[in-house]
């Protein structure tokens, strides 16, 4: 199995955590772990030990995917065109038995979680772990995500969505456009991201306007939402076409909103797990969380995040994470833990959907 982490995304350091864990837990006596470490600038590290290498701060060897998929621990495995083939690069008729390594990309955002590498993967043929390269994309993208929630029936909070080049020609309009909506607090954050990178809760008008500009430095596409005064409560999904639903969980933010701060930097923020729901709210958690997984067309797994509004009891699917935080003790492995699945058994399992689903494709 080739363990993938690092990337050029602002969530690199969060998969290096995730990566050590996996390496930790795999069990070694049924898989061969071979370490792919990718670096800020997007090098491929396949030499040493990447991950080190990475945390370390320190680049060596480097390279391009193709030349990972050119790889003789790939090559063989995955069947690139012989020589003489007229389209170089596209496979011949695939041989029947075992099926090639499985890639498992623990990659964060940009570049890993958002259809990218899924898209790589999927050209070369091989068994990935987690969703295709569809449901990356939309799941990464807030905007088409809540686009597809709500023709879907699903409730999502009111939002609007900016483009750069308008907020650039008129700010003015756009932070008025955005006040009137919604009112003080609102949320503005990027659409492709993760982690709480770029997300800021604006109390007054010189603070939307700073918030924009901070959102649009990551992105070139900007939502502004109503602020909702929810409990944060999260749903693994795990399995292809007939999914696992854990317990829900629920995170109690230790500041004002759950930030990268609270996420990573300090350690107040406490996860409840199982969530402390009435038995009907929990079944509703699970059946919505389910429904966003069906809607994206997820597979592999996802965790699906949604808030539940104080006072009126509504929840809401605020985003689905299709590779969510991965160590141990990260909010996915310990719902599906909860759920009668503990970590090295999540790995196996994730490997083999891996392989059922590629073998679906073939
Ligand atoms: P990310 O993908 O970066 O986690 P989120 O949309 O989950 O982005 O936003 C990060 C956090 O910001 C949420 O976990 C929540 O604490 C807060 N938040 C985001 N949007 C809203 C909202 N509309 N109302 C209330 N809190 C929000
Ligand atoms: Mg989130
Ligand atoms: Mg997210």
């Amino acid at each position: 199995m080739y363990l993938i982490f690092g990337g050029r995304s602002g969530e690199h350091e969060v998969s290096l955590m995730s990566a050590r864990n996996v390496l930790e837990a795999i069990d070694k006596s049924r898989y061969e772990v071979i370490p792919v470490g990718i670096t800020r600038e997007g090098r491929w590290i396949r030499s040493g030990d990447p991950l080190k290498a990475l945390l370390e701060g320190v680049e060596r060897g480097g390279g391009i995917p193709v030349a990972l998929l050119a790889d003789p621990g790939v090559r063989d495995l995955v069947p690139l065109a012989s020589p003489g083939d007229a389209a170089p690069g596209v496979s011949a008729a695939r041989p029947s038995g075992d099926p090639p390594a499985v890639f498992f990309p623990v990659l964060h955002g940009t570049y890993g979680e958002d259809g990218t590498i899924q898209g790589l993967l999927e050209m070369a043929g091989v068994p990935y772990v987690g969703c295709g390269v569809l449901a990356s994309a939309v799941g990464m993208d807030k905007a088409v995500a809540k686009a597809l929630f709500a023709q879907a029936g699903l409730p999502v909070v009111p939002h609007r969505v900016f483009l750069r080049p308008r907020w650039e020609r008129e700010p003015g309009l756009v932070a008025a456009e955005a006040e009137a909506a919604f009112g003080y607090p609102c949320f503005v954050k990027p659409a492709n991201l993760g982690s709480s990178v770029g997300v800021s809760k604006p109390k007054s008008r010189s603070e939307l306007e700073g918030a924009l500009a901070e959102a649009f430095r990551f992105d070139r596409k900007v939502l502004v939402e109503a602020a909702v005064d929810a409990r944060e409560i999260e749903v693994a999904v795990l399995g292809n076409d007939d999914p696992v639903v854990s317990v829900p969980g629920e995170v109690v933010p230790g500041r004002e909103f759950y930030d990268y701060e609270d996420k990573y930097v300090e350690d107040r923020a406490r996860l409840l797990i199982p969530a402390p729901l009435e038995p009907a709210q929990a079944e509703e958690a699970r059946r919505l969380a389910l429904a966003a997984y069906r809607c994206i067309d997820g597979a592999g797994m996802a965790r699906v995040d949604l808030f539940l509004e104080r006072g009126s009891g509504r929840f809401y699917v605020n985003e689905v994470n299709t590779i969510p935080g991965f160590t141990r003790i990260s909010m996915f492995p310990k719902l599906m833990e909860a759920s009668g699945i503990p970590y090295p058994e999540l790995v196996d399992r994730l490997i083999q959907l891996a392989i059922e689903r590629w073998r679906d494709r073939q």
